[in-house]
């Protein structure tokens, strides 16, 4: 077998192709025909998936940059901002607004306490889950790997 349908690339290419034309080897021809008809094919499907992935990449990136993802609380409807960290690590960002219209929080203001003091709303958390469950949120891999405690 030829060694150049084993690993086709562009420096075996451009070396055929000099051979090609210096003519120095009159074997080489059906060879370096054959070797470029399998690199031809080859790298096309090379671009296909280097588009795929740059796809994906570009997919990544913005969830990294931006990292935050608005969840609507499906109990009160108010939207907050939520950046997942980890498996058990979620930043969840309450706006004034927000933590005023939540009907949790509105209920412990009623009855006296103080909303500050609660981690957040628990129909929220759930809606939480679900956006994660449901694949809106993803995970910022910059986070230490879990299981460290
Ligand atoms: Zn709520």
């Amino acid at each position: 077998m030829d060694p150049r349908e084993e690993a086709p690339d562009v420096d075996r290419l451009a070396r055929a192709m000099l051979l090609l034309h210096g003519g120095h080897d009159d074997d080489e021809h059906s060879h370096d025909s054959s070797a470029g008809s399998t690199l031809k094919a080859r790298s096309f499907g090379g671009e296909r998936s280097a588009a795929l992935r740059e796809a994906t990449q570009r997919d990544r990136d913005r969830y990294l940059r931006s990292g935050l993802v608005s969840v609507d609380c499906r109990f009160c409807h108010v939207a907050v901002e939520v950046k997942k960290l980890g498996p058990a690590h979620t930043s969840v960002q309450w706006s004034t607004e927000a933590t005023r219209r939540c009907a949790y929080f509105a209920e412990i203001r009623d009855s006296g306490g103080d909303p500050a003091r609660e981690k957040g709303c628990p129909r929220l958390a759930d809606s939480i889950k679900h956006a994660v469950a449901e694949g809106c949120l993803e995970e910022i891999s910059s986070a230490p790997s879990p299981g460290d405690g």
